[in-house]
């Protein structure tokens, strides 16, 4: 069992390289989702601390600022020495992640270290982000920069704590850019932490600022913020547009949205049964099904349907559920008793509609907000399970007959985050990776996501990309120069 209560050494507001309390010396409590307890008191951040940390960023990113004037491969170096600080404490930080997301200890184990990963992929691009030299009519010599966008506000979901933190402060970073993150008032623990490395670095005053606090009030803050060039945002659909509209509504800043999902995977009639079923488990149950791509629609071929369900069910049912600290657990705790309820009540409405339990269904034990995973099968396409984002532990097995129909159901959404697809036939996995209207699609796989790949969504699911040289260029302004040649003298 790992170290379970880690010194909280860092619980305030992190602006200029210094932990400060809120101004108006407010505090919110962060809850350990496995038990329901308080872990800590953290400085709730509001309008007044984001003016703050803008102003600290804005200081940062000025004309002739240490961090304006470094060299671009400096830039690399600081960010390669954050990864390593990161590696160093590594254990520390996943401990941080269980105790305040009731994550897996090993998944904080690898969100840790990945995290440090995607922080070493971004300081390689920093000296390769290059402009154009363009033929031009005429007597011009014309060329790009690409220029970073400034102040960045960046707003981070409790699934990924450090994981979508590092997805944004690693172009942020890497184009030379300054940052305001709000983490979620769920987990703000290990980025503080991580923003505590940033300073050990040595990265400059101003560069990183983390603002814990509540949505409607910081993050408000930051979308709004007049001196905010970007917003950067991973979360649900419905802030999503509120985060447009406050961008719009504010000073017209870049939006890159990653939103949510109802990604389906699809199961063809020549797979191997067993390993279908793993991998289909896998898509949905990892991270208590708190994941925005998960595969939350599991249609399979009619000729394996049954066997399928029986063996979905009975790896469903043999996942061990408890503690999170220990590593023989495979499931624990939803985040929070609002998402423990709006998982309940997705159940229900599954059960009300016709859906056939298989397993699941209901809470686990009487403390913490446990759900037991869920295998609903006879789930039809008009049914709620099977249309809105449940965000928890919940499989809807639903039949197909062919490949045309299933790939004109599977894009039967308002979303298009994800989409998967297990079969030995070439074609046909060609064919639905072509037809899907989703930013992903994994064949005979699911998440396989790495820093260096793109992701993001289609449709309702989001607007920009994370991850891969296409994030680059949200945090990037292209300047042309254009020169006349000659001037007269
Ligand atoms: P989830 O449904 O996964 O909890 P949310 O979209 O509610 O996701 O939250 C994701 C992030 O968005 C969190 O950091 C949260 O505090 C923030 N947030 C929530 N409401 C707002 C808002 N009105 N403006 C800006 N940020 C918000």
């Amino acid at each position: 069992m790992a170290d379970k209560v880690p010194a909280l050494k860092y619980t305030q507001l992190f602006i200029n390289n210094e932990f400060v309390d809120s101004a108006s010396g407010k505090k919110f409590p962060v809850i350990n989702p496995a038990t329901g307890q308080k872990i800590a008191e953290v400085s709730e951040g509001d309008k007044a601390d984001v003016d703050k940390a803008v102003a600290a960023a804005k200081a940062a990113f000025k004309r002739g600022s240490v961090w304006r004037e470094m060299d671009a491969s400096a830039r690399a170096k600081l960010m390669n020495k954050l990864a390593d600080l990161i590696e160093r404490d590594a254990k520390q930080i996943a401990n941080l992640l269980t105790l305040e997301g009731g994550k897996l200890f090993y998944g904080s184990f690898y969100e840790a270290t990945s995290s440090a990963t995607t922080l070493r992929y971004y300081a390689g691009w920093c000296d390769k982000i290059t402009g154009k030299t363009i033929p031009t009519d005429g007597p011009y010599f014309t060329y790009t920069r690409k220029e970073p966008i400034g102040v960045v506000g960046q707003i981070i979901p409790w699934n990924f704590p450090l994981g979508m933190a590092m997805w944004k402060w690693g172009p942020a970073l890497a184009t030379g850019c300054t940052i305001v993150l709000k983490p979620a008032e769920q987990t703000p623990l290990a980025t503080l932490h991580v923003a505590a490395l940033a300073k050990e670095a040595g990265f400059p005053d101003g560069v990183i600022n983390v603002i814990p606090g509540y949505g409607p009030t910081a993050g408000a803050a930051i979308s709004s913020h007049p001196d905010i060039t970007k917003v950067a945002f991973t979360g649900s659909t419905e802030v999503g547009k509120i985060i447009m509209e406050a961008a719009a509504k504010s000073n017209l800043k870049k939006i890159s949205l990653e939103l949510g999902g109802k990604s389906p995977l699809i199961v063809l009639d020549d797979v191997n049964v067993d390993e279908a079923v793993q991998i289909a488990h896998d898509a949905i149950f990892v991270n208590q099904g708190q994941v925005c791509c998960a595969g939350t629609r599991t249609f399979v071929h009619e000729s394996i349907y049954d066997e399928f369900v029986q063996k979905s069910k009975a790896k469903a049912e043999a996942r061990k559920i408890g503690d999170p600290f220990d590593v023989t657990v495979q499931h624990g705790p939803q985040i929070d008793d609002e998402i423990f309820e709006r998982v309940m009540s997705y159940i229900k409405s599954g059960k009300e509609q016709g859906a056939r339990v298989e397993c699941g269904g209901e809470r686990y034990g009487d403390k913490g907000y446990f759900v037991k995973p869920t295998v609903f099968s006879n789930v039809t396409d008009e049914m709620k399970i099977a249309r809105e984002e449940i965000f928890g532990p919940v499989q809807s097995i639903i039949k197909f007959k062919t490949l045309e129909e299933v790939i004109e159901r599977a894009n039967n959404t308002t979303y298009g985050l994800a989409s998967g697809i297990l079969t030995n036939d070439i074609n046909s996995a060609l064919t639905v990776a072509n037809a899907l209207e989703a930013g992903s699609v994994w064949i005979n796989c699911y998440n396989a996501l790495q820093s260096s790949t793109p992701f993001g969504g289609y449709k309702m699911s989001g607007i920009g990309r994370d991850c891969g040289e296409e994030s680059l260029e949200e945090y990037l302004e292209v300047k042309t120069v254009s020169v006349k040649l000659p001037m007269k003298s």
